[in-house]
């Protein structure tokens, strides 16, 4: 796999990524405070190794609707930590040209270029996330 990043670089995009993932879990907890602490507790408990198991199912085994739009940016990130572990980082899914570098640091979790991601969208019409 062509990695056109430097292990700085990931390490920095690493490090953000890790960052949203803690804003995140952050504010599933508050949602959860009132709903069911303990389970949360359990759960949170259960998230410090990603690679065992992913903290997305886990948030979809619980089956709370209201922290659903939290879901899929929690699973992106997920998503975009494993890249970086695997040496895909920064490497668009579609055509396998790097991305822009600059554009990771706007959507750290971009899997594809600019051009490819224009033309998922134009296939895709009402994604709601188009910004990846
Ligand atoms: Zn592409």
């Amino acid at each position: 796999m062509n990695q056109p990043l430097s292990s700085k670089q990931l390490n920095s995009f690493r490090d953000q990524l890790n960052a949203r993932l803690q804003e995140l879990l952050d504010e599933i907890r508050q949602e959860l405070h009132n709903t069911d602490e303990q389970q949360f507790s359990e759960l949170a408990g259960r998230v410090h190794d990603l690679e065992e198991e992913s903290v997305a199912d886990l948030l979809v085994d619980l089956n709370l609707t209201n922290i659903d739009r939290h879901v899929q940016e929690v699973r992106d990130i997920e998503s975009a930590l494993i890249r970086i572990d695997t040496g895909e980082y920064g490497v668009c899914i579609d055509c396998a040209a790097p991305i822009n570098p600059e554009r990771l640091e706007a959507y750290p979790t971009a899997r594809r270029c600019i051009i490819c991601q224009q033309r998922y969208e134009q296939t895709h019409a009402g994604n709601s996330n188009p910004r990846l």
